[in-house]
């Protein structure tokens, strides 16, 4: 019997993922947000238990190395050749190069097998290994078969995950087959093979609606590997998605509004817990004196043996720097937290920023299920303006499930008011959001999660965090919380 030919997502082991981890948010920051970068590279599709939290986008605009192992002349040509069908696209170059260290090391080989490492977990991988194999090609190998394989393994690369599949009752997998072919092919345990292909592939979660059955990115799945000669074929070529997702994912010239971000696993990894991490942000420019600065928290990950405790805030501020902190304290041990700073340029007339604590309204030790506070404008608005509001404290009690939001009403041209609140039996002894208040005529690129249908809208402007600590029962010893950062984008009429 011949190999199927069917492609593996590689994975890193998992001792190696906090490490993957660091690299891939000192690569590019974003990737400990990736709400507000426009998509969620990792969650097209959702490969569920294969996909970390932490994204695996290399930066907007990156060199990557690509060193070819083995292959004839005909077989390197097209490698170059299909890897480029994305770079027209994406805002990334590929330079392929004969010797030193490159970034992706591509195999050629005749075992069948063909997988590739995903994304930033590439530069996690010994130099001395190949991160991408390519196992079928050879000179006599149709077009098709070239443009199938390169591209869809190029689309690894770049962080693509498959094209997540909505079988009507899932696959009939011959499961001997399979676990022969992924033992024999990329060496996976019958466990790995369980995780990464029958628990990914056999769901018949219908919670996403937008499958592309044309993505280069579909799972190819060969008839030898189902008991019903069921099978998925190769797409050949880019769909329209694809396109649009890799444009959205690596876009080019695209300006923003100046933000900054900090998160805990820039300076340390997620398994080295620690009280206290900072930084200092340069701002792109000086101003004329210092800003203020917004603060808002877009990821935490934290111990659920003891309250949950974090703070970030930004000191030091100069006219051209600050020093960001994201804290915890007492018995609360942090994983890794991270967010989002917004400098208002001074003399700025559109943005107005502030922040508010429960402590200002009563003390921790009476904690309240609701907090409102009415804020005046400094200047009014021509029109009631869009207010994003974002949490930057938490103080909550363990023992009950955590649940916390902040939201913005009644927004008028003069004010608006904010609310944190809880519900049910959970104890918030303090949090804190900052607000920041800008113009309807400024565009806000947000994205929502199609998961949860929270979010924010233009007639409502909310942010709404929420975290519970059922949320993710695979994983009992750590929660995850998220809220919706901002990427704030002039509108079009600016240019
Ligand atoms: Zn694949």
């Amino acid at each position: 019997m011949t190999t199927p030919r069917t492609c593996t997502q590689m994975h890193l082991p998992p001792d190696l993922r906090a490490k993957a981890d660091m690299l891939s948010v000192k690569e590019n920051p974003a990737n400990s947000h990736q709400i507000a970068t426009g998509g969620i590279i990792l969650r097209r599709g959702d490969a569920l238990t294969l996909a970390p939290p932490v994204g695996l986008k290399w930066l907007n605009s990156r060199v990557l190395r690509v060193k070819i192992l083995g292959g004839t002349d005909k077989i390197k040509t097209k490698v170059r050749q299909y890897a480029a069908v994305w770079t027209e696209h994406a805002n990334i170059t590929f330079d392929f190069v004969e010797s030193g260290d490159a970034e992706i090391r591509v195999n050629i080989d005749s075992s069948g097998a063909s997988w590739s490492y995903m994304g930033t977990d590439n530069l996690c991988v010994p130099q001395t290994q190949p991160t991408m194999n390519l196992g079928w090609l050879t000179d006599a190998s149709s077009e098709a078969e070239f443009s199938s394989v390169i591209i869809h393994q190029f689309g690894h690369v770049l962080g693509c995950i498959h094209e997540h599949q909505s079988p009507t009752g899932g696959i009939s997998w011959n499961k001997e087959i399979v676990y022969a072919h992924y033992a024999a092919t990329v060496g996976w345990s019958q466990e790995d093979v369980d995780r990464n292909v029958f628990q990914v592939y056999s769901s018949t979660t219908t919670q996403y609606s937008e499958f592309d059955a044309t993505s280069i990115m579909r799972f190819p799945i060969a008839p030898s590997l189902t008991t019903n000669g069921f099978s998925v074929e190769w797409n050949t070529q880019l769909s329209e998605m694809d396109q649009a997702f890799i444009v959205r994912a690596y876009p080019r010239g695209e300006e923003h509004f100046y933000v900054a971000s900090f998160n805990t696993m820039e300076v340390r990894a997620w398994d080295k817990p620690a009280m206290n991490a900072n930084k200092q942000i340069l701002f792109p420019t000086t101003y004329g004196c210092p800003p203020q600065v917004a603060v808002g928290l877009n990821w935490l990950d934290v111990s659920k043996d003891a309250n949950i405790r974090v703070t970030a805030f930004a000191d030091n501020i100069s006219a051209s720097s600050a020093d960001v902190h994201i804290n915890t304290w007492s018995d609360t041990t942090l994983y890794s937290a991270g967010c989002t700073l917004f400098p208002v340029p001074p003399g700025d007339l559109d943005f107005q920023v502030g922040q508010f604590s429960t402590q200002e309204d009563h003390p921790w030790q009476n904690p309240q299920l609701k907090t409102t506070r009415r804020f005046a404008f400094a200047r009014e608005y021509a029109s009631p303006p869009n207010v994003v509001v974002f949490l930057n404290q938490l103080d909550m009690a363990k023992g009950k499930n955590w649940r916390v939001t902040t939201t913005a009403t009644d927004v008028t041209t003069t004010g608006f008011t904010l609310h944190i609140d809880t519900w049910a039996d959970t104890v918030l002894y303090s949090a804190t959001a900052a607000w920041i208040a800008y113009p309807l005529a400024w565009s806000a690129a947000r994205t929502t999660r199609r998961t949860s249908g929270r979010g924010t809208s233009r007639s409502s402007p909310t942010v709404d965090a929420f975290l519970s600590r059922t949320a993710r029962s695979s994983e009992p010893r750590r929660s995850l919380l998220r809220s919706t950062p901002w990427i704030l984008t002039p509108p079009a009429t600016c240019g």
